[in-house]
């Protein structure tokens, strides 16, 4: 049985977990990274697989705008954002003309991206969730508990944690920044709190001390919860029921169990069902956002159709770390061969892993696939003349992610270019060689299948007994400057004939 149904089917035996609501999150402090992807579309197969059991299943994403903007993106001017340094990414100016703020800019870069490959969850902002009075419940019970959240912190970290520390960060009245702030005190009505000069490293708070409500309204958000009390609060506000995440927030000792004690010992909140995952690497290294490495989840989409980006996760082993490397040799062709096989399985009925797993990466509908195979593809579009061929068949679409790939990803090896003129390599070729391509102009006009051209060529090498090596590199040489290349009949046929003759003629 396909993970995700497993899944669907423990939620719903526990009984635990009812109504049943799915959720997800993401601070958009910047160009969103590719790995967070995984998280959107694994938690929409928990939901689909819910879904197709009968049930009823909500799916939310939250945007975490009110968190603080702690460091600034590599390919943004330092000198235009560092002033915002420490205040919540609500609050700040888009990179961009046309965006509410910085957060809504980048939130909806990678909406689009995940809405591209067929994920739809109800969206949620954090700021609305305070602003709407929705977590105000559990913030009354964290600061009327802050001892019991001290100890928490202190069991799970071993370390001391000063009395007069609470587990909520105001949003300063005087400066607007949050990383700042810093409340000693709770009288039951108002938090009073410091904005510290030198509380963080990297921005300056500006010393103003006072107290506030630490409960926001309609007319604004007055402060926030650390993250991972918060993650709790959160549960209990929109009332989730099911939710994870990657590993390094669920491996023991992580922020989930901090969340989760916080939730049972604190709010009285039962801890969602917790779908963990392993993350997939690009190029071996962990995909991260912060360095600017790797792709960002709107770059993904340009390079692979929808489906495939979505087959990418849905196929991948969540319990394993999977790896994901364009440009490592075929993976990219092999990505695209693997989906054809389990569109078979789907289409011969069978209800195996693979048709389920080509039936969740169908992003509007079932679609077949081409049957070609990419690699072939890819040498097609490299080919002169073959628009018509590409076009009747209805391959333009994969068409142009095989060109990306050749452009971008493909190894010298699998590139070729027609030379214009003749290679200087040809210069080498043998008595034998120069004859048999003579004798290939002959069979020009034999046929216009490339299928029995290609037989052809085989023959006639066979019957003027040269090697299939020497005779299919020499008309490589001759028409790419290189002795290897896509199946010859192909190639030939794809070329204009009078131009094969000319340059064979003249060896
Ligand atoms: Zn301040």
């Amino acid at each position: 049985m396909f993970w995700a149904d497993k899944i669907a089917k423990e939620i719903i035996a526990s009984g635990k977990h009812k109504p049943y609501w799915v959720d997800d999150m993401k601070t958009p402090s910047g160009r969103v990274h590719v790995g967070a992807l995984l998280g959107v579309v694994i938690h929409d197969l928990v939901f689909r697989a819910l879904k197709d059991t009968g049930a009823d299943v909500v799916y939310t994403y939250v945007f975490e705008n009110h968190d603080p903007m702690d460091d600034i993106p590599s390919y943004l001017p330092r000198e235009k954002f560092e002033k915002y340094l420490g205040m919540p990414l609500f609050a700040i100016p888009s990179p961009v003309d046309g965006y509410e703020n910085f957060a809504q800019y980048y939130a909806l870069e990678f909406k689009q991206a995940f809405n591209s490959i067929g994920s739809h969850p109800k969206i949620l902002w954090t700021k609305d969730l305070y602003t709407s009075g929705k977590m105000n419940k559990s913030i009354k019970l964290i600061l009327d508990n802050a001892s019991e959240v001290r100890k928490i912190y202190q069991e799970m970290y071993k370390k001391e944690i000063a009395d007069d520390w609470y587990p909520f960060q105001v949003f300063c009245e005087t400066c607007g920044k949050v990383s700042t702030t810093r409340v000693y005190h709770w009288d039951g009505e108002n938090v009073h709190y410091t904005c510290t000069v030198d509380a963080v490293a990297w921005t300056k708070g500006c010393g103003y001390e006072g107290k506030t409500s630490p409960f926001s309204d309609d007319k604004g958000m007055k402060g926030k919860m650390p993250w991972k009390v918060e993650w709790a609060a959160k549960w209990q506000a929109i009332g989730v029921t099911v939710e994870g995440a990657g590993k390094d927030h669920m491996s023991r000792g992580g922020s989930h169990d901090l969340a989760s004690l916080i939730a049972e010992r604190v709010l009285n909140y039962p801890v969602p069902y917790p779908v963990g995952y392993e993350f997939m690497l690009i190029g071996g290294k962990k995909m991260s956002s912060s360095k600017g490495r790797g792709f960002a989840a709107a770059d993904i989409v340009t390079i692979l159709p929808p489906e495939l980006v979505r087959f990418l996760i849905v196929r991948m082993n969540i319990r394993q770390q999977t790896n994901f490397d364009p440009s490592d040799g075929d993976t990219v062709p092999r990505l695209f061969d693997d989906y054809q096989e389990c569109a078979r399985h789907y289409f011969e009925d069978k209800t195996d892993d693979e048709a389920r797993i080509f039936e969740l990466s169908q992003v509007d509908g079932v679609k077949k696939p081409p049957s070609i195979r990419f690699s072939t593809l890819a040498q097609w579009v490299q080919m002169p003349n073959m628009e018509f061929a590409i076009k009747d068949q209805g391959l333009e679409e994969w068409a142009q992610y095989a060109r990306i790939w050749v452009e971008r990803f493909a190894s010298d090896s699998e590139r070729f270019i027609i030379q214009e003129n003749t290679p200087s390599a040809a210069k080498d070729l043998s008595e034998q060689q120069k004859k048999f391509l003579h004798a290939v102009v002959d069979l020009l006009h034999t046929t216009s299948d490339a299928e029995s051209f290609q037989k052809e060529i085989y023959l006639k090498a066979k019957e003027m007994d040269i090697s299939s090596k020497e005779a299919f590199s020499s008309i490589y040489i001759a028409l790419l400057g290189k002795s290897s290349g896509p199946k010859a009949g192909w190639l030939i046929l794809s070329l204009d004939k009078e131009f094969v003759q000319k340059r064979f003629k003249s060896l």
